[in-house]
Formats: structure tokens, sequence, C-alpha cells
């Protein structure tokens, strides 16, 4: 065991249980996640502090998107990123987007790792949503990082997926301070996932200069995800441990979030974000 980053103190968790959708209905099981997840942290022997957090409100999403595209989703008037009219998916959309917001400032603030039990962010266009993705968390917080005086922000999305979202949203609103890179751009498969790895090093050293790096540990690249995936558990887990190394080398903060992951029996998509949770800690038990 080894490992620099953060203080001792415990990961501090952005968590209300309002970002969680009872009875969740869609193929993706993100929603309802927050809370299972929860659970499984605090069932570990990980040091954890859960923190409260406001929602975004209506005005806070429309400096990402369409004014009427967030007025449609939230009045329920237009379909969601699953895809249905729920009000209780909607508002759990405020506390969403509100706990990166909240985990990616104080990231910044405070100079240390931070995790938001999100997912659902990076496929949310300007005016569009989709692939279980409604509002974009992320430009959102890079945005008010900038509104509070950040330079330079990384987004380092290991999402299985390409990050279409963030693309069209960085371009449509000229985020020049913002660095992005998402695995979902490589085509990776099993016999090349080693490779990856071993060029991750590099990505992740060019983020060097970001004063907060806001990192979509997702759970879907995993070889028995059904939605697509070609790495193993061991190899997941290097995965954040090469990321919150070097992080941690270069001083950079990290905001983690959940993204995607929908491997049935959901103990090994849990299995997945516990490690990410030690490696975020600090906790690092690959050779
Ligand atoms: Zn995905």
């Amino acid at each position: 065991m080894s490992g620099s980053n953060g203080s001792n103190q415990g990961l501090k968790i952005y968590y209300n249980p309002k970002q969680t959708v009872k009875g969740n209905q869609s193929f993706s099981p993100s929603a309802g996640k927050p809370a299972l997840l929860m659970e499984a942290l605090r069932a570990s022997d990980l040091p954890i502090e859960v923190l409260n957090f406001d929602p975004m409100t209506n005005a806070d999403l429309k400096m990402v998107h369409e004014a009427a595209f967030v007025d449609g989703i939230l009045s329920c008037r237009r379909a969601n990123g699953f895809g249905n009219r729920l009000p209780s998916v909607a508002e759990s959309l405020l506390w969403t987007t509100g706990s990166f917001v909240a985990a990616s400032l104080a990231a910044w603030q405070f100079k240390e790792n931070t995790c938001s039990p999100t997912s659902g962010f990076h496929h949310a266009h300007y005016d569009a949503c989709g692939g279980f993705c409604t509002f974009n968390g992320l430009v959102l917080a890079a945005m008010k990082l900038i509104e509070s005086g950040a330079n330079k922000i990384g987004i380092l999305d290991n999402d299985q997926h390409y990050g279409d979202g963030t693309v069209n949203l960085l371009h449509k609103h000229q985020l020049a301070q913002v660095q992005h890179y998402t695995f979902g751009a490589n085509r990776v498969i099993e016999s090349t996932s080693e490779a990856w790895l071993r060029r991750l090093p590099e990505i992740v050293y060019s983020f060097k200069g970001c004063e907060v790096l806001l990192y979509q540990a997702g759970a879907d690249p995993y070889i028995r995800d059904p939605l697509g995936g070609a790495l193993t558990l061991d190899q997941l887990k290097r995965r954040d441990e090469i990321v919150f190394g070097i992080a941690g080398e270069l001083k950079i903060p990290v905001a983690w979030n959940l993204a995607g992951g929908y491997t049935e029996p959901f103990a090994e998509v849990i299995k997945i974000h516990l490690n990410t949770a030690r490696a975020s800690l600090g906790i690092f038990e690959s050779e």
C-alpha cells in the first residue's frame, strides 16, 4: 500500500438522497446507483465524510443548455435522457448536477480529492439529451469553476462511450480553458487494453497545469459490461491508480464521479467504484 494524494481525514462525498430516483424503471441503473454505492461505502472500511450541498437551479442549467430545452425537461413536457417524463427524474437532475458542481468546486478550492456519486452527463448536448444523460454536469462544473476564477480545468472521461455532448458544449461555449479527453474516442479491445494502460500515464501527465481534474471513472469499460468494454477488474483498478497517482504527483485535485456501469449483478459495478474510492484515498493495491 502506498500513495500520497489528499488528506487522511476521509473522502469527501457530496451526496443527498434526492439525487437517487427510487423505483427507477430505465434499462440504466444509473438513477438508482448513488444510494446503492453509498450503502456499500458506509459498509466498507473506507473513511468517508458525507457532505450536503445545494441543488442546481433552472438558471444554473441555462448557463450550459438552451433555455427552452431546460424548461421542457424540468416541466416534464420533454423526455429526459432516460426517455421518460417522470417528475422524480426531473427533480433528481437538479441534485445530480448540484452534487458534481459542489464536489468540483470543493476539490479546486480545498485542493483535495472529492467524490460525486453521479452519472448521466457526457451525452447531454446544448439542446438535446440521450444515452441516459440529460444535463451536462461536467461542462456546468467547468463553467462554474471558471466563474469562480479557475484558469485551467481538465476533464478526463474514462467512461466506455464517446463524450459527444461534452465535445458539443465545449465547442458551443468556446471553453478554451478546458482540456478534454474521452476514452470513447479510442476503440480499445481486449488485445489493446494493456497498450492503452501503458499510454495512460502520458494522457494523465498531459493535464499538467490544470487546477482541477474532473474525472469520470466509468465502470462500463468493464469486459463483462453489456454496453461494451474490454478492461478486466484488475485493469480498471490499475487505471484508477494511475489516474490518482499521477494527479497526486502533479498536485491536481480530482473530483470524480461514476458515469456508466451496467453489469449484472450490480455488485460487480459497486466493486469497481469501491476500487476507485480506494485509489482516490491514495490506497494503491496493485504492484
Ligand atoms: Zn458509458
